[in-house]
């Protein structure tokens, strides 16, 4: 009984292997990835996307032809441009455990993985997060787990979830979850390393403040030692005891170790006391600063997803209109330029010439034009199940769709039952009838550049969106002097704490006092190197003298212009 049930169950299976390999094409593919120029998203991305019509509107997109009229036939070049709208930071994080840990820890990881990656997500999305411009911005997490085993992928965070009492140099019970460094938004290959606690990594505000880190956002709060009713800035937050100890003893005047003082945290100066980067990221009135929102921005760059089934019109009214087959995704960092090599595209129009040369406008969606709607089904079922990468177009699709458009017989390499079963699979019948639809008209093809025109056939206006400048290389967030006040007579230290990021390098700094009206240079101290980050250092600023002062702090980095402010302090009896 059981073995006959199997033998029918066999041939059952054998014959529906059998019908689907004859009715699909040997090329059938599920749901190929999308191609990505200028290449695979980066760490971080910040975006505001616009669709292909619009970026042609606003004249940030150029539709060019490359010589061909199935596959990968066309180019795009897209502008970043200042577009207005929703801003998304995407942030792709790969988590893993240290060497030498069990199976059944990574198991456990890759169960918790899952879960904190939305609630992380939801806690970063938990406000209506907005630019000061009113643009909303939302946030996007793709984590992974990697074997410890494994080579880091790419173009991906990395994270280490470590026991702090047994994977740290130094055991530190009061280890904190800490990023080396902090993320660039659209600059590939300037991947982060963090190390996270399991503990740290099932409280959302946590997780949240730690993600804005890996997103290229610095604490707002530092570390300061407290003695005797003062503060003293540390230059690193979480200290572990050993630099802790050495920098006590070398500071001056020398702070004695703990438990004679002890180390605390304090949001920075100029941010609310509820800033998630701020000094406690857990309370119940966290929020991202309205500061780093607006940072977002300033990084925002322009996406396009050109889509299966939007048409490409030719301006050469001889030469052939196109469909998308494929979809292309291609982003532009703010200021900069990506040719993305290509689109692809078919043929609607069996009868012009192959576009050699000279630009496409953007057209409707063929499911939006009466008579194109098999078309715009072919073109859908295309990307989903029939193109296997960007370049590799299976021709019986040419031979489907030119049957839609131009009524030509179902003729392919793979005989006409390839082309048939395609057109089956996509839902739509054969023109046996040989129909011929008429070319879609473009009315912007007197215009020398890339535009849109709309299903009912006109023009769509152009929109003036304004160029956008590269992002600040050098940036100084914070310049603070920890006591302001001085006892004249004596060579006084100031404790400097400096938040600066970017492509930074050195630091200047300059003692000025102010005489009458002005301000004279008493001091130049020498340049210093400086990397990114918020840091204490300590500023010999020499034997004061009874009166004002100031202290000229500048950041630069081997290319821009320095960025710099001033901090006033005092020197009395
Ligand atoms: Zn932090």
């Amino acid at each position: 009984m059981r073995t006959k049930e199997l033998a029918g169950g066999v041939i059952a299976l054998s014959l529906l292997v059998l019908g689907w390999t004859a009715l699909l094409p040997a090329s059938s593919v599920v749901a190929a990835p999308p191609a990505f120029f200028p290449g695979a998203p980066t760490a971080v991305q910040v975006s505001r996307q616009v669709s292909l019509a619009e970026a042609a509107q606003a004249g940030a997109a150029k539709l060019g032809a490359k010589g061909g009229f199935t596959g990968d036939d066309v180019s795009l070049e897209l502008e970043g441009k200042e577009f207005k709208g929703p801003i998304t930071v995407s942030l792709k994080v790969e988590f893993t455990l240290p060497k030498g840990k069990t199976p059944e820890e990574l198991k456990q990881l890759n169960e918790v993985v899952p879960f904190e990656r939305e609630q992380t997500e939801a806690e970063l999305n938990r406000l209506q997060n907005k630019t000061s411009k009113g643009d909303p911005v939302k946030f996007k997490l793709e984590w992974k787990v990697a074997d410890p085993n494994d080579p880091p992928t790419p173009d991906y965070q990395h994270v280490t979830v470590v026991d702090p009492l047994k994977d740290l140099a130094e055991p530190d019970k009061d280890f904190r979850s800490e990023t080396e460094g902090l993320g660039t938004p659209n600059v590939g290959g300037n991947e982060i390393s963090a190390k996270f606690t399991a503990s740290d990594m099932g409280m959302p505000g946590t997780m949240a403040h730690e993600m804005l880190h890996l997103m290229g956002v610095d604490d707002h709060y530092l570390d300061v030692y407290r003695y005797k009713g003062r503060d003293y800035p540390l230059p690193a937050t979480g200290m572990a005891p050993t630099p802790l100890k050495e920098y006590l003893a070398a500071h001056k005047p020398p702070l004695p170790l703990p438990p004679a003082g002890r180390v605390g945290s304090k949001t920075m100066k100029g941010y609310s006391r509820c800033d998630i980067m701020g000094a406690n990221s857990s309370r119940k009135c966290r929020k991202i600063s309205p500061k780093d929102l607006d940072w977002f921005d300033s990084q925002a760059g322009t996406l396009v997803k050109a889509e299966p089934g939007e048409t490409l019109l030719n301006k050469k009214d001889s030469d052939q209109n196109m469909g998308i087959g494929f979809e292309t995704i291609v982003f532009a960092a703010p200021g900069s330029t990506t040719v993305a090599n290509g689109i692809s595209a078919y043929c609607l129009d069996h009868d012009r010439g192959i576009p050699f040369e000279g630009l496409f406008d953007v057209g409707p969606k063929a499911s939006e034009m009466p008579g194109y709607e098999g078309v715009g089904k072919l073109l859908a079922y295309n990307f989903s199940n029939a193109q296997a990468s960007l370049d590799d177009s299976p021709p019986a699709m040419q031979a489907a769709i030119w049957n839609q458009t131009d009524g030509t017989p179902p003729t392919a390499i793979g005989g006409p039952e390839e082309v048939r079963a395609l057109m089956a699979a996509a839902g739509v019948s054969e023109n046996t009838a040989g129909t011929d639809l008429p070319a879609i008209a473009n009315p912007n093809a007197g215009s020398p550049n890339t535009g849109a025109v709309s299903a009912s056939g006109e023009v769509l206006p152009n929109s003036l969106v304004a160029e956008i400048e590269e992002p600040a290389i050098v940036r100084l967030d914070a310049a603070q002097l920890y006591t302001k006040r001085f006892q004249a007579g004596k060579k006084a230290f100031g404790d400097l704490v400096v938040a600066a990021n970017g492509n930074v390098d050195h630091l200047d700094l300059t003692v000025q006092r102010k005489v009458g009206k002005r301000w004279k240079a008493t001091k130049k101290l020498p340049t210093r190197k400086f990397e990114a980050g918020t840091t204490t250092v300590q500023v010999p600023l020499g034997r004061l003298a009874v009166g004002k002062y100031r202290l000229v702090v500048s950041v630069g980095g081997p290319v821009g212009e320095p960025e710099g402010r001033t901090v006033g302090f005092s020197a009395g009896k």
